[in-house]
Parts: C-alpha cells; sequence; structure tokens
C-alpha cells in the first residue's frame, strides 16, 4: 500500500471512530430536551397531542436550526481560517483535476444549469489516458489503482504554460480562485494548503458525521409523525 493509499485508508478509520462519537453527542441533545420523566424513545410514534410528540418536534426544531446553523458557523470558520495559508504555485491542481463525470455528463450537467460543471468545462480538458495522468500524480494514480477506482476521469487546464503560471489568471473562473474548498480533497504534498487541510481535518471530519447523523433524525423522526 503507497504512503497515499494508507492515509486515505486511515482517514475511513478516522471517520467510522469519529461517527461514533457524533451519534453519542446528537443523542445526547435530544435527550436533554426530553421531557420530565419520560422514558420513551425519539424514533417512537406518539399521539398529536402527547409529550412525546412535542419532544419530537422540538427535537427537529432544534436539529433543523441550532444544530445545523451550528455546524454551518463551524464549516465557515474552516474555510476562513484557509486565507492564513497560501498557494505556492506547484500547479498541481491545474495539471490534474479528477472527476467522476465523463466530459459528456459533465456538458449534459451544465446544460441542466450546474454551475460548477459549467466553470469546471470552461477550463479543463480530458487527458487522453490515465498514463499521462499519472506522469503528473503518480502516488494518486497508484492509490487509485490500488482501490480500483476505475470510474474517475482526468483532466487538465491548457491555460496552464510551461513555466506552471496561469496564462489567463486575471480571469480564471471562481473555482480556481476557491480552491481547495473542501479540506477532505486529497492534496499533493507540495501544495501550500496541504497544512490547512492537516489541521482542520478532525474537526471537518466531525462535521461531515454530524451532517449525516441530524439528517438521518430528521427524516426518521418525520417518519414517525405522519
Ligand atoms: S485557469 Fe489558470 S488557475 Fe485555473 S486551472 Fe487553468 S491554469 Fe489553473
Ligand atoms: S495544488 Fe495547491 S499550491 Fe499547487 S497550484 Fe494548486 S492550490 Fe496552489
Amino acid at each position: 500500500m503507497n504512503n497515499l493509499s494508507s492515509s486515505v485508508d486511515d482517514l475511513r478509520k478516522k471517520y467510522r471512530e469519529i461517527f461514533e462519537k457524533s451519534v453519542e453527542e446528537i443523542q445526547t441533545r435530544v435527550d436533554e430536551i426530553k421531557p420530565e420523566n419520560f422514558t420513551g424513545d425519539i424514533f417512537d410514534c406518539y399521539d398529536k397531542t402527547s409529550k412525546g410528540r412535542q419532544w419530537q418536534e422540538n427535537a427537529i426544531d432544534m436539529l433543523e436550526k441550532d444544530i445545523s446553523k451550528e455546524i454551518y458557523r463551524k464549516f465557515r470558520e474552516i474555510l476562513a481560517y484557509r486565507k492564513n495559508f497560501k498557494c505556492v504555485g506547484c500547479a498541481t491542481c491545474c495539471n490534474l483535476a479528477c472527476s467522476e463525470f465523463s466530459p459528456e455528463e459533465l456538458q449534459e450537467k451544465a446544460k441542466n444549469g450546474d454551475n460548477f460543471a459549467s466553470q469546471f468545462l470552461s477550463i479543463f480538458v480530458p487527458y487522453n489516458s490515465k498514463e499521462e495522468a499519472r506522469k503528473v500524480y503518480p502516488e494518486y494514480i497508484a492509490m487509485l489503482d490500488e482501490t480500483k477506482e476505475d470510474k474517475v476521469y482526468f483532466y487538465h487546464c491548457p491555460k496552464l504554460t510551461e513555466d506552471n503560471r496561469c496564462s489567463d489568471y486575471e480571469n480564471r473562473p471562481q473555482i480556481c480562485r476557491d480552491f481547495p474548498d473542501n479540506p477532505l480533497s486529497i492534496l499533493p504534498e507540495s501544495c501550500g494548503y496541504k497544512k490547512w487541510k492537516d489541521e482542520v481535518e478532525p474537526v471537518t471530519l466531525m462535521l461531515h458525521s454530524m451532517i449525516e447523523i441530524v439528517e438521518y433524525y430528521i427524516d426518521k423522526i418525520k417518519l414517525n409523525i405522519k
């Protein structure tokens, strides 16, 4: 297993551990607003006028408003903190952009109003082969080989000059200006944002797990109060 594969593997393990802690945390918050001396479960079915139903409605309110707001506020803080780091111009992200979508699928998405797909297509063109992409970031492609991940398409930007500069810097689209906007993206060691990613990764994992759990709770409670 190469270094990148083992760090992706570690990330999955960390996520599972963090997920379990987040389940406990959300359950504690839900229990804190439980009516006194009430013994029912938040996922049970209750009468419309019962204490249990009131608890479920309060829980949905708390999950949708308070907890979701806290999560998104923390995401915004993580992105704001990124300003303390800088692009060092290694050009890896211009030379190799990966997508689970083919050029045709991206065109379809762009036609249907997907802004990210439109921006992506405005700059990136597909590599002719995986081997060309391998030359840019061999460790990453080796990791895909190991995980047998085959639905990945490789792209590069022709606006990049031979000395790794953007030939249209002033007009580069927002997706170039925002990169990397997700600390869970795989970044090469050469990237100036790698330290940011490493620092904020644990809290990002926690926030992702909380979003998953909050959605699960809301859906499951709503199913029982129909
Ligand atoms: S437009 Fe410029 S910054 Fe954006 S991917 Fe192309 S070369 Fe890189
Ligand atoms: S990979 Fe990181 S350091 Fe390299 S060009 Fe992209 S943003 Fe800049």
